[in-house]
């Protein structure tokens, strides 16, 4: 008997089909229909994307000589009605997973291109203890025999986190990473994506990202020839004008199974045989995806809806418009919001310390940060995205994901970034019209959590430094940050 396969948009890797078992007597199925691209109102360049890997796999998959269908619907359901029998891969996204569940006739595999299986997840991050990760990526670098040397990590410790915060050097130019051109097949997407989607964020006319398990090759070996070396050491790093730093750009092709992790941590292994002086870059590279990527899978299959929800800070403040739009005299938001409606990407620290830290310091509501990114990023899954931001980024889960608030003053920002010295604020003000709002925002955000922070061990130090503020300064501050967040409404 035939037997039908059915794949999403992301569900690409060779590793789905060989793993389903099917032959070329078989027939595989994708859906494109309206919500899934309007769950979330998603960036176009997200959309562009999904939607052009697809169209280029089930090309490649019909040359190669498998039977492919494709179904335009406007809803996943109005699809699977037209199904009989089929194997499909659990989809890690729960509202996907209860429109692939409505089908009475579907046999849910596992996802073969995760290290850690959903089932695992459960006696990991058993409810009611805290939670770190720093032990499971140890555990995961042992099992999975990744930069060990028998029972010791190479280059004799787990992690090389200290030394991967590097400041940008002043006249540094950035290797730009491997880009391609669209091709007529992703061109003609992006024109009815454009028309399709119109009211949607961002840009279209810069979209250049590999759409072929080929050219994500092509850019992984990029990465690992020519921009892994200043990688570790300035992945925190941010420019003005400078969207990629040494980052890779392989999430989203690796989200969208262009890529398999496995395949993308044996070549930054092997890179390691070739460029031994880089382990510091390389285990960084490695923490990110059999560490961080592997773990937020496994809070978001562990937590269920609610968690999106949650709000430890009672913070009810709208997102402020310039998120989508980009129109802030702050030059470190304005830079790096420009970015995400251009390029649909920002690195880690510009989401995390830059976007999450804003948001946290104005009191904005979480619920309304995670969706901002889940619509914003090429790379964004809502798998991915509720660890990140209502875990780490907002800190609503009450210290579930991270043992403090990720949140900062302009200080860190100038540190770490040249935005400071062309903004229209001055970094090192705290008060009057000139002041960086982080500056009285980030003391407004101790002085409101002072009797949590004053017990917490990694927040204590900060209390005790309000404490001693000269109490008009002190006052000044505070009145300062509480006309910011008004302003904000
Ligand atoms: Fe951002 Fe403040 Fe620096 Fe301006 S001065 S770029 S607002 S941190």
């Amino acid at each position: 008997m035939k037997r039908s396969l059915l794949l999403l948009s992301y569900q690409l890797h060779p590793l789905y089909i060989t793993t389903s078992g099917i032959s070329k007597a078989d027939e595989i199925i994708f859906i494109d229909s309206d919500d899934q691209w309007t769950y979330y109102k998603f960036h176009k360049q997200r959309i562009v994307y999904h939607l052009s890997a697809m169209h280029h796999a089930i090309a490649s998959l019909k040359q190669s000589g498998y039977r492919v269908r494709l179904l335009q619907t406007k809803s996943v359901l109005e699809a699977l009605q037209t199904l009989g029998e089929v194997i499909a891969f659990k989809p890690t996204n729960r509202y996907e997973l209860k429109w692939l569940q409505t089908h009475q006739s579907i046999n849910l595999l596992e996802d073969p291109t995760f290290f850690i299986s959903e089932k695992e997840w459960y006696t990991l991050l058993p409810a009611g203890k805290p939670w770190k990760l720093d032990p499971l990526y140890r555990q995961f670098r042992q099992r999975f025999a990744v930069l060990m040397e028998g029972d010791k990590p190479m280059g004799g410790q787990y992690s090389f986190d200290a030394e991967n915060r590097g400041s940008p050097p002043p006249l540094w130019t950035v290797d730009p990473p491997r880009l391609f051109l669209p091709d007529a097949t992703t061109q003609a997407i992006m024109q009815s994506v454009e028309k399709r989607f119109a009211d949607h964020p961002g840009e279209l006319t810069t979209f250049a990202y590999p759409v072929t398990r080929l050219d994500a090759l092509t850019m992984m070996h990029d990465f690992f020839t020519s921009r892994i070396d200043t990688f570790g050491v300035y992945q925190d790093a941010m420019m003005v004008n400078e969207p990629w730093m040494s980052h890779s750009l392989l999430s989203a092709a690796m989200n969208l199974g262009l890529l398999s992790a496995k395949e993308v941590i044996e070549a930054a292994m092997k890179t390691y045989q070739t460029k031994p002086h880089t382990l510091a870059s390389i285990e960084g590279f490695i923490r990110q995806i059999l560490g961080w990527r592997e773990y937020v899978r496994g809070v978001y299959l562990v937590q269920d809806d609610a968690y999106l929800s949650l709000n430890t800070f009672n913070h009810q403040q709208d997102l402020p418009k310039f998120y989508y739009d980009g129109e802030t005299k702050m030059q470190c938001l304005q830079s790096t919001i420009q970015q995400t409606l251009t390029y649909g990407y920002n690195h880690h620290i510009q989401r995390l310390m830059i976007l999450s830290n804003y948001a946290n310091l104005v009191e904005v509501e979480p619920l309304q940060v995670n969706r901002w990114f889940n619509e914003m990023y090429i790379d964004s899954f809502e798998w991915i995205v509720a660890a990140n931001v209502i875990g780490m980024g907002m800190h609503a889960d009450g210290g579930k994901m991270s043992t403090k608030p990720y949140i900062s003053s302009g200080a860190y920002i100038d540190k770490m970034s040249n935005y400071c010295q062309d903004c229209a604020y001055v970094v090192t003000l705290k008060t009057g019209a000139k002041a960086c709002p982080f500056n009285s925002l980030y003391w407004q955000f101790i002085h409101k959590n002072k009797s949590d922070f004053s017990k917490n061990p990694r927040m204590a130090m900060m209390v005790k430094v309000l404490d001693k503020m000269d109490p008009d300064q002190r006052e000044a501050i505070l009145k300062q940050a509480k006309a910011i967040i008004h302003a904000s409404r």
